[in-house]
């Protein structure tokens, strides 16, 4: 195969990052990468920087919203300053109960995404746009949709149904799974020794933890929904629903509609809970761990709260997969925060899980387990970018 231009493109509420790479017999090559960062504000920023890191754009465009945004990538992208993509990736977060494989986008697939809009309010209408104006705006450049769920498309009925009478599940109300990419890069990484029980904590801004079994995703943390699971951010994870119920009609007594309701309701349990409001400081676990080291009682419960939930996670899914080889940690915080991994692998001392205090230290790709571990610990940074660019591959031929 000849080399070919395969744009990758990420589309966020605030945000839309993309990456060009050449790809051609086993090589992926980066060869520039950028972003438009803040959507719905007077000043955004658009940049563009080559693979050496050198700014080929850089802009502060007003960014009133995502048409102009993606209007920005596009006619830059498609000026005889960058190579022309000879086919797009695209991430969706969420597609729906008939839509399991990687696909190329065609209008048809796009009404079908759109019909899930419900299930995933906050992420499909983004992914419907930007895929819409994508096929308009790069004519006759094949689309590919690369799903976060299709790591975890081989669940087995008693994981990916949830305990509601049969008619919301006939509406797609299941487990999907999120941050399926990651998973499936670090399932690539280990190839070809992937341990037959393995572990992988996806610790980012949003966090989920998964069992995989021989290189495949048998249970994950996240469900319907990335609320669920363990603490992220800002979203609460897990909870009883009882909470939800008392605090929707809490919000429903001064509303004249319920709709505005949930509204409130998302807003609450999506971007104000969570590290964010139980710390009442930041999402961020850099700040959280700034402000424990200066003795911030708040912050200490947070950061507490989370790496209890990932400890009871990682523990549940040890008995389910008949224990466990390798552990590994990935995202920004699973990469970066000797802390958390430290913490949580503590809380697992009882399944003979033992770090290596000054391996721990290290960022980025390591092993950090000591060498009388019962469990083997890695930290492994994820590469969503790449399964993106083989499925692309894959699929075009
Ligand atoms: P996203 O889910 O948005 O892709 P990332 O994977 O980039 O998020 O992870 C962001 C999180 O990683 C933030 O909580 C940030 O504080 C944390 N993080 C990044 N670098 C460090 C670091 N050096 N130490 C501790 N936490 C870090």
């Amino acid at each position: 195969m000849s080399n070919l231009p395969v744009l990758v493109l990420n589309s966020g509420s605030s945000s839309i990052k993309f990456a060009m790479y050449e790809a051609g017999n086993g090589k992926r090559e980066k060869l520039f990468d950028g972003a438009v960062d803040g959507i719905g504000t007077a000043m955004g920023t658009f940049w563009i920087k080559d693979a050496a890191g050198k700014k080929l754009v850089d802009q502060t465009p007003p960014l009133p919203s995502r048409a102009e945004a993606f209007a920005l990538v596009a006619a830059a992208l498609n000026s005889a300053d960058f190579p022309k993509p000879a086919a797009i990736g695209h991430r969706v977060v969420c597609a729906g109960p008939t839509i399991r494989e990687n696909q190329l986008v065609t209008p048809q697939f796009i009404d079908e995404l759109e019909s899930y809009a419900e299930l995933a309010p906050l992420h499909t209408p983004i992914a419907v746009y930007i895929l819409r104006e994508s096929l308009r705006l790069f004519p006759g450049v094949p689309n590919f949709s690369c799903l976060d769920t299709y790591f975890h498309r081989h669940f087995t009925e008693e994981v990916y149904t949830l305990p509601l009478p049969p008619e919301y599940a006939a509406m797609g109300v299941r487990r999907y799974g999120f941050h399926g990419l990651s998973y499936e890069s670090i399932v690539h990484e280990l190839e070809p020794k992937v341990p037959e029980r393995l572990v992988v904590a996806h610790l980012g801004n949003g966090a989920s933890i998964s069992a995989i079994k021989n290189g495949v995703g048998v249970d994950t943390s996240m469900s319907m929904t990335p609320f669920s699971g363990i603490i992220s951010g800002s979203r609460t994870g897990d909870m009883d629903p009882g909470v939800l119920i008392y605090i929707l009609r809490k919000l429903a007594a001064g509303k004249p509609g319920t709709l505005e309701a949930a509204d409130e309701l998302e807003s609450i349990i999506g971007k104000k809970a969570g590290l964010l409001g139980v710390s009442g400081l930041s999402n961020d676990m850099r700040s959280l761990r700034e402000a424990i080291a200066a003795g911030n009682k708040d912050a200490r419960l947070a950061v507490t709260l989370f790496t209890r939930l990932i400890t009871k996670y990682v523990a549940s899914y040890f008995a389910e997969l008949g224990g466990m080889d390798m552990l590994v940690f990935t995202g920004g915080i699973g990469e970066n925060d000797g802390d958390t991994r430290a913490e949580v692998c503590a809380g697992l001392s009882a399944l003979g899980i033992k770090l290596d205090v000054a391996k721990n230290k290290s960022r980025g790709m390591a092993t950090i387990s000591a060498a009388d571990s019962k469990v083997v610990v890695r930290v492994i940074p994820p590469a969503e970018d790449l399964m993106i660019v083989n499925h692309v591959v894959r699929l075009l031929h």
